[in-house]
């Protein structure tokens, strides 16, 4: 399988060479070519199957031309450690838990396949050692960490600027075995990711290494999470006589990964009626889906701080899922956009109507659905989180104490990171080494 730029100035690329640049080189993201039909036969008996299994057809047709099937049945397996259930909520409204990974988050799922099919290529060219150089603001450091925890071959460098991380995420990037190097820049994330990038394109590094980035548009991260959009279809169907029917899902939407995801599932075949996108009041997706004009501006906080994003960098990726053409896109999803006031609403609603506990991020996916479902459909919202991670909203919302997760090893003591000043010789030295 080829892969394009979306920019379409940059040459289409093999999967090795997707991978490893990320970014394509004219500053576009990847997509393949070609978006192969899942024959309708498959649908019949989804149901019986496992994560495992859809993954590894899913995955076969799309890298099945780069990678040995047997291959990829161990990436497969390897990422999916963990179960992704379908849990009823209320009638016909079902939350698909994504946060019963390492990290207990669905980015877990990108980063632990993406971290297997870096491994993979380093395992061919065993002579130039893989270095993956990643600056982190919070949570995806921890993903990465954790995703490359397992994986020979590949050293992990992970930036994060003095003083922004929170006790549990720091201790996050603590990973045993020694191929994970946690470096403290003391900077702001943009100092870190400033320097990750010079390090991708320092050619005398590149001579002896080969450096890539891990970062969130790889086409390794994307791929994976469409498996779980058809995994989610699989429960539904094992659990209703009738089949799946009509089925909306609602996707919680930052840099629209898991949205993109989910249009590539159905481009392959999935029977989605519709897709429901919410926004926290970083609302630049809903509106572009209200007027067709993508205007992205400065993000701001709030409590569902994962999806505050003010330029959603999958935007071009949609774009080009529908050759280009706005109107399908509009057809195909619709948006809803919330306060702070509202998400912690959505919380305090479910946990009284429904005994159900829900993050912020996901507490907006569902508002999102329960605002648009309609009689006789059937809908899924995505659980991106796991509410332990957010006590505070949490009880604001509810009063319920919840215990903040013990992420990694409680007997942990926090490892020292090297401390560097915002210099990229002094990264490049460490790099060396
Ligand atoms: C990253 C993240 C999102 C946003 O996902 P995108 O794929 O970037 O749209 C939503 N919820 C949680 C908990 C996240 O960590």
């Amino acid at each position: 399988m080829k892969f394009y730029s979306t920019n379409h100035t940059s040459p289409s690329v093999g999967l090795r060479e997707a991978v490893m640049n990320g970014l394509a080189p004219d500053g576009g993201l990847y997509l393949p070519e070609r978006i192969p039909v899942i024959p309708q036969a498959f649908f019949k008996n989804i149901s019986e199957m496992s994560i495992r299994d859809i993954a590894y057809v899913i995955a076969d047709l799309i890298l099945g031309e780069d990678i040995d099937a047997s291959e990829i049945r161990q990436i497969v397996n390897g990422t999916f450690t963990f179960d992704i259930p379908l849990v009823g909520i209320d009638k016909n409204i079902y939350s698909l838990e994504l946060f019963h990974g390492p990290t207990m988050a669905f980015k877990d799922v990108g980063a632990r396949f993406l971290a297997r099919v870096i491994s993979h290529y380093s395992s061919l060219a065993p002579a130039r050692k893989v270095k993956v150089v990643v600056a982190t603001s919070g949570d995806s450091g921890g993903a990465v960490a954790a995703g490359f925890k397992d994986v020979p071959g590949v050293e992990v460098y992970i930036l994060y600027p003095s003083g922004q991380l929170s006790r549990m995420q720091r201790a996050q990037l603590d990973v045993p075995g020694g191929s994970v190097h946690a470096i403290e820049v003391l900077g702001t994330f943009d100092d870190c990711q400033r320097m990750a990038k010079q390090a991708f394109a320092d050619e005398t590094l590149r001579k002896d290494f080969l450096i890539t980035s891990a970062n969130s548009i790889n086409i390794c991260r994307l791929l994976p999470q469409m498996f779980y959009f058809f995994y989610a279809y699989a429960s539904l169907m094992g659990r209703d006589e009738d089949g799946a029917g009509d089925v909306v899902f609602a996707v919680p939407s930052g840099n629209l990964g898991n949205l993109t995801a989910g249009l590539l599932a159905w481009r392959m075949g999935l029977p989605v009626k519709r897709f429901v996108v919410s926004n926290n009041t970083n609302d630049v997706t809903v509106n572009y889906l209200l007027t067709g004009r993508f205007t992205p501006r400065r993000s701001v906080r709030t409590i569902a701080c994962a999806m505050d994003v003010g330029n959603p960098s999958n935007i071009s990726r949609i774009l080009d899922i529908f050759g280009g053409d706005f109107g399908p896109v509009q057809r195909l999803v619709k948006g809803y956009s919330y306060s702070d006031e509202e998400i912690a609403g959505s919380i305090a609603r479910t946990y009284s109507a429904d005994s159900y506990l829900l993050d912020p991020h996901s507490a907006s996916a569902l508002a999102a659905l329960r605002e648009d479902l309609q009689p006789g459909e059937k809908g899924i919202f995505l659980a991106t989180a796991h509410p332990a991670k957010f006590p505070k909203v949490i009880y604001d919302a509810t009063g319920v104490e919840l215990r903040q997760p013990q992420l990694g090893d409680p007997s942990h003591k926090p490892m020292s990171h090297p401390r560097i000043s915002v210099s990229y010789e002094a990264l490049k030295k460490i790099l060396i080494q």
